[in-house]
């Protein structure tokens, strides 16, 4: 049963127990009352705690240096990544297909973003002037949010072992 179903049936006992307590028949009202707290605190623990996380993953290939090293750090030097982006979203009930999100409508946002990272020097690029994977992580955040409201975390693997996750 969904959260919102579950809501009415709780909805439509809460009535059913104040028509029998206009009928005089306080004794089973209460009884009712009582019950559908405790069915009340029940949803609400499990409303709270259920959540599904659905990814997608992006890869591109990208050149880079970080400027704000010190100098004779190896990152100061002109270098690049196969990096990978993991794209969550969340969702606290399933839609219609029993999905968080279509994986057509989370590439369809993704890919012109993509496609502004993949074979670039990042830093030439507006917002990554000093491309960390923490700065990429945000970057993508924020021009993934407007056009996907479930987005929940991006997760930049800048090798196959290091990365960084983004969430605001
Ligand atoms: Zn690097």
């Amino acid at each position: 049963m969904k959260p919102a179903e579950l809501k009415t049936a709780l909805g439509n006992v809460e009535r059913e127990a104040n028509r029998l307590l206009r009928r005089g028949e306080s004794g089973r009202a209460f009884g009712i009352h009582h019950a559908l707290n405790l069915l009340a605190d029940e949803f609400e623990r499990h409303a709270m705690r259920t959540r599904w996380e659905t990814y997608t993953e992006m890869r591109f290939e990208s050149a880079h240096d970080l400027p704000a090293f010190p100098d004779g750090h190896k990152c100061r030097r002109l270098h690049g990544h196969s990096y990978r982006a993991r794209i969550f979203v969340e969702a606290t009930e399933l839609d219609g297909q029993f999905i968080t999100t279509d994986y057509a409508e989370i590439a369809a946002v993704v890919e012109p973003i993509r496609l502004a990272l993949d074979h670039r020097y990042l830093n030439d690029i507006d917002g990554l002037e000093n491309p960390t994977s923490e700065v990429i992580a945000q970057w993508i955040w924020r021009r993934l949010k407007p056009g996907l409201a479930t987005l929940s975390k991006v997760r930049i693997f800048e090798t196959c072992d290091s990365g960084c996750t983004y969430s605001e």
